[in-house]
């Protein structure tokens, strides 16, 4: 049993989470899950003479790499916008489009489910996949976050500064910036109504991504995979 977690005002926030249709803010995290999802293999290098930490996508089938920042680590002061738009133009250029046609190709991507997987929104991920629930999260969704107003949900995102750049964790306690044993916005399945996310329109692009694929929800032991032999939109998972 998990304990439960009082969060005042969430019932009224969650109404106003109702009318969000903002979309939610396109960053390098979101295309490296698409990459991830698509097969490619991710590695973390240290470029020593720009001192910053480094990603790589490869494809060993295309020979495709791609070297960008590691998404979820802010540097103050580098042009984030201008990295992405570089990404897309990559990865565009990889699939035979352009960065506006990548852009919507990772937002198809993450809207829809791995094949094979159906998800039956039973709430296990939000509640017991630490890896699922727990974890680091963009400037992008922080600042997307602040621009909604969502000042009660950043109370449970901890940012840790680091010399020369920071990266921001969710979801911990506030005062204790613990990871939280469970996720604080969970509504968990009850008298045959399934989970819930109660901030599903503003969740996490890990939430979004989750699983990357049907190994991927097999290995967590997710009881979705190979529900459902067709794709299928994952949204809403546990909402
Ligand atoms: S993704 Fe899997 S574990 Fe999570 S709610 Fe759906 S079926 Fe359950
Ligand atoms: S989908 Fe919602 S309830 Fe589940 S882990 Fe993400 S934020 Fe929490």
């Amino acid at each position: 049993m998990f304990p439960i977690l009082v969060i005042p005002g969430v019932a009224m926030r969650r109404v106003e989470l109702g009318r969000v249709q903002v979309a939610w803010p396109m960053g390098v995290s979101a295309v490296e899950k698409v990459l991830l999802r698509r097969g490619l293999l991710v590695e973390d290098w240290y470029d020593a003479a720009g001192r910053v930490q480094m990603s790589r996508a490869a494809d060993p089938g295309s020979g495709f790499v791609l070297d960008y920042v590691k998404p979820v680590y802010w540097y103050p002061g580098r042009d984030r916008a201008a990295e992405l738009a570089q990404v897309l133009a990559r990865v565009g250029q990889w699939l035979g489009t352009d960065a506006a046609g990548a852009e919507a190709l990772v937002r198809r991507e993450l809207a829809a489910a791995p094949e094979g997987f159906s998800c039956l929104r039973c709430g296990d991920c939000c509640g017991r996949m630490g890896d699922a629930f727990r974890g680091r999260v963009s400037i992008e969704e922080v600042a997307w976050w602040r621009e909604l107003g969502l000042d009660w949900l950043l109370r449970f995102v901890r940012e840790e500064k680091r010399p020369g750049y920071s990266f921001f964790r969710a979801w911990v306690h506030p005062k204790s910036n613990e990871y939280l044993p469970r996720c604080p916005w969970l509504k968990p399945a009850k008298n045959g109504e399934p989970a819930g996310c109660r901030i599903h329109a503003a969740r996490p692009l890990k939430c979004r991504a989750f699983p990357l694929s049907l190994e991927h929800a097999e290995r967590a032991h997710c009881p979705g995979a190979g529900v459902d032999a067709r794709p299928r939109p994952i949204a809403p998972r546990a909402a």
